[in-house]
Protein backbone atom coordinates (compact mmCIF):
# COMPACT_ATOMS: atom_id res chain seq x y z
CA UNK A 1 0.00 0.00 0.00
CA UNK A 2 2.87 2.80 1.08
CA UNK A 3 4.84 1.99 -2.12
CA UNK A 4 2.00 2.58 -4.19
CA UNK A 5 1.06 5.81 -1.95
CA UNK A 6 1.26 9.09 -3.36
CA UNK A 7 2.59 11.10 -0.25
CA UNK A 8 1.46 14.68 0.31
CA UNK A 9 1.68 16.26 3.52
CA UNK A 10 5.36 17.57 5.02
CA UNK A 11 5.11 14.91 7.74
CA UNK A 12 5.90 12.43 5.10
CA UNK A 13 8.45 14.47 3.32
CA UNK A 14 10.13 15.55 6.17
CA UNK A 15 10.28 11.94 7.40
CA UNK A 16 11.91 10.86 4.21
CA UNK A 17 14.60 13.54 3.91
CA UNK A 18 15.41 12.62 8.29
CA UNK A 19 15.61 8.60 7.90
CA UNK A 20 17.29 8.90 3.94
CA UNK A 21 14.30 6.35 3.47
CA UNK A 22 11.80 6.39 0.62
CA UNK A 23 8.82 5.20 2.02
CA UNK A 24 7.19 7.57 4.98
CA UNK A 25 5.84 4.60 6.45
CA UNK A 26 9.90 2.64 6.95
CA UNK A 27 10.84 6.41 7.90
CA UNK A 28 8.31 6.03 11.06
CA UNK A 29 9.35 2.44 11.47
CA UNK A 30 13.03 3.33 11.88
CA UNK A 31 12.40 7.00 14.22
CA UNK A 32 10.52 4.49 16.35
CA UNK A 33 12.67 1.63 16.07
CA UNK A 34 16.00 4.20 17.69
CA UNK A 35 14.07 5.96 20.09
CA UNK A 36 13.10 2.11 21.73
CA UNK A 37 16.86 1.01 20.90
CA UNK A 38 18.29 4.21 22.53
CA UNK A 39 16.26 3.86 25.87
CA UNK A 40 17.44 0.21 26.06
CA UNK A 41 13.91 -1.24 26.67
CA UNK A 42 12.96 -4.77 25.59
CA UNK A 43 9.15 -5.23 25.76
CA UNK A 44 8.48 -0.82 25.90
CA UNK A 45 4.69 -1.64 26.53
CA UNK A 46 5.22 -3.03 29.99
CA UNK A 47 7.50 -0.17 30.56
CA UNK A 48 5.79 3.25 28.84
CA UNK A 49 6.45 5.40 31.76
CA UNK A 50 10.12 4.53 31.12
CA UNK A 51 9.91 4.96 27.41
CA UNK A 52 8.19 8.26 27.85
CA UNK A 53 10.80 9.48 30.83
CA UNK A 54 13.51 9.30 28.36
CA UNK A 55 11.51 10.71 25.55
CA UNK A 56 11.02 14.06 28.19
CA UNK A 57 7.55 13.12 28.24
CA UNK A 58 5.43 12.83 31.26
CA UNK A 59 2.38 10.20 31.70
CA UNK A 60 -1.12 11.40 33.05
CA UNK A 61 -4.45 9.82 33.33
CA UNK A 62 -7.29 12.10 32.81
CA UNK A 63 -11.26 11.92 32.37
CA UNK A 64 -11.78 13.64 29.23
CA UNK A 65 -13.13 12.71 25.72
CA UNK A 66 -9.72 12.90 23.73
CA UNK A 67 -8.24 9.38 23.79
CA UNK A 68 -5.14 11.66 24.24
CA UNK A 69 -3.48 14.62 23.95
CA UNK A 70 0.47 15.69 23.73
CA UNK A 71 1.10 18.84 24.85
CA UNK A 72 4.30 20.84 24.96
CA UNK A 73 5.09 22.27 28.60
CA UNK A 74 9.25 22.52 28.33
CA UNK A 75 9.18 22.69 32.14
CA UNK A 76 11.42 21.28 34.81
CA UNK A 77 12.54 17.81 33.84
CA UNK A 78 10.20 17.56 31.11
CA UNK A 79 9.36 18.67 27.70
CA UNK A 80 5.73 17.25 27.19
CA UNK A 81 3.15 16.10 28.95
CA UNK A 82 0.90 13.29 27.48
CA UNK A 83 -2.78 13.17 28.69
CA UNK A 84 -4.69 9.91 28.16
CA UNK A 85 -7.87 8.88 28.51
CA UNK A 86 -8.40 7.44 32.02
CA UNK A 87 -11.60 5.36 31.05
CA UNK A 88 -9.99 3.65 28.31
CA UNK A 89 -8.97 0.03 28.98
CA UNK A 90 -5.13 -0.43 29.12
CA UNK A 91 -4.22 -1.56 26.21
CA UNK A 92 -6.07 1.05 24.49
CA UNK A 93 -4.24 3.44 26.70
CA UNK A 94 -0.63 2.15 26.10
CA UNK A 95 -1.33 2.92 22.21
CA UNK A 96 -2.72 6.20 22.69
CA UNK A 97 0.76 7.54 24.82
CA UNK A 98 2.52 5.74 22.00
CA UNK A 99 0.66 7.57 19.20
CA UNK A 100 1.26 10.84 21.39
CA UNK A 101 5.03 9.68 21.25
CA UNK A 102 4.96 9.22 17.63
CA UNK A 103 4.06 12.98 17.37
CA UNK A 104 7.12 13.84 19.04
CA UNK A 105 9.29 11.61 16.77
CA UNK A 106 7.68 13.48 13.73
CA UNK A 107 10.61 15.86 12.11
CA UNK A 108 8.20 18.61 11.43
CA UNK A 109 6.08 18.92 15.13
CA UNK A 110 10.08 19.03 16.26
CA UNK A 111 10.38 22.64 14.35
CA UNK A 112 7.21 23.83 15.89
CA UNK A 113 6.03 21.51 18.60
CA UNK A 114 2.49 22.75 19.22
CA UNK A 115 -0.31 20.79 21.04
CA UNK A 116 -2.11 17.61 19.55
CA UNK A 117 -5.58 16.34 20.69
CA UNK A 118 -6.49 13.28 19.43
CA UNK A 119 -10.66 12.26 19.80
CA UNK A 120 -9.33 8.23 18.57
CA UNK A 121 -6.15 7.04 18.26
CA UNK A 122 -5.64 3.95 15.63
CA UNK A 123 -7.09 5.04 13.10
CA UNK A 124 -4.91 3.90 10.39
CA UNK A 125 -6.78 6.58 8.34
CA UNK A 126 -4.24 7.46 5.27
CA UNK A 127 -6.08 10.34 4.57
CA UNK A 128 -4.37 12.09 7.60
CA UNK A 129 -0.98 11.02 7.20
CA UNK A 130 0.74 12.64 10.59
CA UNK A 131 -1.74 10.97 12.10
CA UNK A 132 -1.00 7.44 10.44
CA UNK A 133 2.06 7.96 10.48
CA UNK A 134 1.75 8.56 14.12
CA UNK A 135 -0.43 5.20 14.41
CA UNK A 136 2.39 3.63 12.91
CA UNK A 137 5.07 5.11 15.23
CA UNK A 138 3.05 3.82 18.21
CA UNK A 139 3.00 0.24 16.86
CA UNK A 140 6.63 -0.09 16.42
CA UNK A 141 7.05 1.40 20.09
CA UNK A 142 4.57 -0.92 21.60
CA UNK A 143 6.02 -3.90 19.74
CA UNK A 144 9.17 -3.48 18.25
CA UNK A 145 9.59 -5.67 15.56
CA UNK A 146 12.98 -6.85 16.25
CA UNK A 147 11.50 -8.52 18.97
CA UNK A 148 7.38 -9.23 17.54
CA UNK A 149 8.82 -11.12 14.62
CA UNK A 150 10.96 -13.59 16.31
CA UNK A 151 8.05 -14.24 19.11
CA UNK A 152 5.78 -14.92 16.57
CA UNK A 153 8.08 -17.14 14.62
CA UNK A 154 8.11 -18.55 18.05
CA UNK A 155 4.38 -18.68 18.60
CA UNK A 156 3.29 -19.96 15.10
CA UNK A 157 0.72 -18.42 12.86
CA UNK A 158 -1.81 -19.28 15.19
CA UNK A 159 -5.09 -17.54 16.38
CA UNK A 160 -4.17 -18.16 19.96
CA UNK A 161 -0.77 -15.93 19.28
CA UNK A 162 -3.02 -13.08 18.83
CA UNK A 163 -3.78 -13.05 22.16
CA UNK A 164 -0.70 -14.47 23.39
CA UNK A 165 1.03 -11.48 22.02
CA UNK A 166 -1.36 -9.08 22.97
CA UNK A 167 -0.91 -10.01 26.29
CA UNK A 168 3.02 -9.89 26.45
CA UNK A 169 3.06 -6.54 24.36
CA UNK A 170 0.70 -5.00 26.18
CA UNK A 171 -1.39 -3.95 23.34
CA UNK A 172 -4.95 -4.75 22.01
CA UNK A 173 -6.29 -7.86 20.20
CA UNK A 174 -6.82 -5.49 16.92
CA UNK A 175 -3.35 -4.07 17.12
CA UNK A 176 -1.57 -6.94 17.49
CA UNK A 177 -3.13 -8.66 14.72
CA UNK A 178 -2.90 -5.97 12.66
CA UNK A 179 0.92 -5.85 13.28
CA UNK A 180 1.45 -9.83 12.54
CA UNK A 181 -0.13 -9.17 9.41
CA UNK A 182 2.62 -6.39 9.07
CA UNK A 183 5.17 -8.36 9.98
CA UNK A 184 4.87 -10.43 6.64
CA UNK A 185 6.56 -13.60 8.11
CA UNK A 186 3.48 -15.92 6.47
CA UNK A 187 0.90 -15.29 3.40
CA UNK A 188 -1.71 -13.93 5.66
CA UNK A 189 -4.55 -12.00 6.07
CA UNK A 190 -6.81 -11.17 9.14
CA UNK A 191 -10.50 -10.18 9.39
CA UNK A 192 -12.19 -8.93 12.27
CA UNK A 193 -15.75 -9.14 12.45
CA UNK A 194 -18.40 -7.57 14.05
CA UNK A 195 -22.57 -7.97 14.61
CA UNK A 196 -24.11 -5.13 12.76
CA UNK A 197 -26.61 -4.63 9.89
CA UNK A 198 -26.17 -3.51 6.44
CA UNK A 199 -26.76 0.28 5.23
CA UNK A 200 -30.45 0.32 4.84
CA UNK A 201 -31.40 -2.23 7.74
CA UNK A 202 -29.15 0.52 9.83
CA UNK A 203 -31.12 3.64 8.79
CA UNK A 204 -34.19 1.89 9.11
CA UNK A 205 -33.18 0.71 12.90
CA UNK A 206 -32.10 4.10 13.81
CA UNK A 207 -34.76 5.81 11.57
CA UNK A 208 -38.31 7.13 12.88
CA UNK A 209 -40.15 4.44 14.43
CA UNK A 210 -39.61 2.12 11.41
CA UNK A 211 -39.72 -1.16 13.16
CA UNK A 212 -41.29 -0.25 16.63
CA UNK A 213 -44.60 0.52 17.74
CA UNK A 214 -48.31 -0.76 17.39
CA UNK A 215 -47.62 -2.90 14.25
CA UNK A 216 -45.08 -4.89 16.50
CA UNK A 217 -41.96 -5.11 13.96
CA UNK A 218 -39.07 -5.72 15.07
CA UNK A 219 -35.63 -4.52 14.39
CA UNK A 220 -33.77 -7.38 11.79
CA UNK A 221 -31.06 -9.19 13.75
CA UNK A 222 -27.60 -8.49 13.26
CA UNK A 223 -25.38 -10.40 11.32
CA UNK A 224 -21.12 -10.99 11.02
CA UNK A 225 -19.67 -8.51 8.91
CA UNK A 226 -16.31 -7.61 8.26
CA UNK A 227 -15.00 -4.26 10.11
CA UNK A 228 -11.61 -4.84 8.97
CA UNK A 229 -9.22 -6.79 6.93
CA UNK A 230 -5.94 -6.66 5.89
CA UNK A 231 -3.51 -8.71 4.11
CA UNK A 232 -0.02 -9.25 3.15
CA UNK A 233 2.19 -11.45 0.59
CA UNK A 234 -0.55 -13.39 -1.85
CA UNK A 235 -3.38 -12.62 -0.05
CA UNK A 236 -2.94 -8.98 -0.94
CA UNK A 237 -4.77 -10.22 -4.33
CA UNK A 238 -7.99 -10.47 -2.46
CA UNK A 239 -10.13 -7.92 -1.61
CA UNK A 240 -12.54 -8.90 1.69
CA UNK A 241 -15.20 -6.12 1.36
CA UNK A 242 -15.85 -3.74 4.55
CA UNK A 243 -19.42 -4.58 5.72
CA UNK A 244 -20.06 -7.79 4.00
CA UNK A 245 -21.79 -10.25 6.01
CA UNK A 246 -21.34 -14.11 6.33
CA UNK A 247 -23.76 -17.06 6.46
CA UNK A 248 -24.87 -18.13 10.09
CA UNK A 249 -23.75 -21.72 9.22
CA UNK A 250 -19.71 -20.36 8.73
CA UNK A 251 -17.13 -21.51 10.81
CA UNK A 252 -17.24 -17.47 12.44
CA UNK A 253 -20.77 -17.81 13.44
CA UNK A 254 -19.25 -21.42 15.52
CA UNK A 255 -16.25 -19.45 16.96
CA UNK A 256 -18.55 -16.24 18.17
CA UNK A 257 -20.19 -19.38 19.99
CA UNK A 258 -17.13 -20.69 21.96
CA UNK A 259 -14.32 -19.53 23.40
CA UNK A 260 -12.18 -22.20 21.68
CA UNK A 261 -10.82 -21.74 17.93
CA UNK A 262 -12.53 -22.72 14.67
CA UNK A 263 -10.33 -24.15 12.21
CA UNK A 264 -11.16 -25.39 8.77
CA UNK A 265 -11.64 -24.61 4.84
CA UNK A 266 -14.00 -21.80 4.83
CA UNK A 267 -15.49 -19.84 1.66
CA UNK A 268 -15.27 -15.97 2.22
CA UNK A 269 -16.79 -13.03 0.30
CA UNK A 270 -14.08 -11.84 -2.13
CA UNK A 271 -15.93 -9.09 -3.25
CA UNK A 272 -19.21 -9.07 -6.13
CA UNK A 273 -20.88 -11.83 -5.46
CA UNK A 274 -18.10 -13.89 -5.31
CA UNK A 275 -16.73 -16.38 -3.31
CA UNK A 276 -13.51 -18.33 -2.34
CA UNK A 277 -12.65 -21.11 -0.07
CA UNK A 278 -9.70 -20.05 2.19
CA UNK A 279 -7.82 -22.15 5.04
CA UNK A 280 -9.24 -20.37 8.01
CA UNK A 281 -8.68 -20.16 11.95
CA UNK A 282 -11.42 -18.18 14.33
CA UNK A 283 -11.29 -17.26 17.53
CA UNK A 284 -14.01 -14.72 19.11
CA UNK A 285 -13.54 -12.23 21.96
CA UNK A 286 -15.92 -9.96 24.73
CA UNK A 287 -15.89 -6.63 23.47
CA UNK A 288 -18.26 -4.08 25.14
CA UNK A 289 -20.24 -1.90 22.54
CA UNK A 290 -22.88 0.74 24.13
CA UNK A 291 -23.39 -0.94 27.36
CA UNK A 292 -23.67 -4.45 25.50
CA UNK A 293 -21.50 -7.74 25.95
CA UNK A 294 -20.89 -8.92 22.05
CA UNK A 295 -18.23 -11.18 20.87
CA UNK A 296 -15.86 -10.13 18.05
CA UNK A 297 -14.64 -12.69 15.75
CA UNK A 298 -10.80 -12.73 14.52
CA UNK A 299 -9.93 -15.08 11.65
CA UNK A 300 -6.55 -15.74 10.25
CA UNK A 301 -6.61 -16.60 6.26
CA UNK A 302 -4.25 -18.27 4.65
CA UNK A 303 -4.05 -20.36 1.45
CA UNK A 304 -2.34 -22.98 2.56
CA UNK A 305 -3.22 -24.90 5.74
CA UNK A 306 -1.13 -23.83 8.78
CA UNK A 307 1.49 -26.88 9.68
CA UNK A 308 1.93 -26.39 13.24
CA UNK A 309 5.80 -26.99 14.38
ZN1 LIG B 1 -2.33 12.30 16.78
Amino acid sequence: MSRQRKWVSETARRICSETGLSDPVEGAITLAESLTLEAKLDHPGQNLKALASYQGAKIQELAMDDAGRLIPIFQGDFDYLIQVNAEHPQPRKNFSVCHELGHTLMPNFLLAPAPRHDVVTMTWNTQFEEEFLCDVAAAELLMPRREFIPRLRGCGMLIESIKELAEEFGASLEATALNIVKANVEDVAVIIWEKDWNKSQRRGATGPSLFEGEDGFEPPPKAYRIKLATSCGELRNYHFPHNKSIQEDSLIYQAAETTLSVSGKQLLPIGGDSDREFYTQSMSFPIRRDGDLERRVFTIVQLKPHIQN
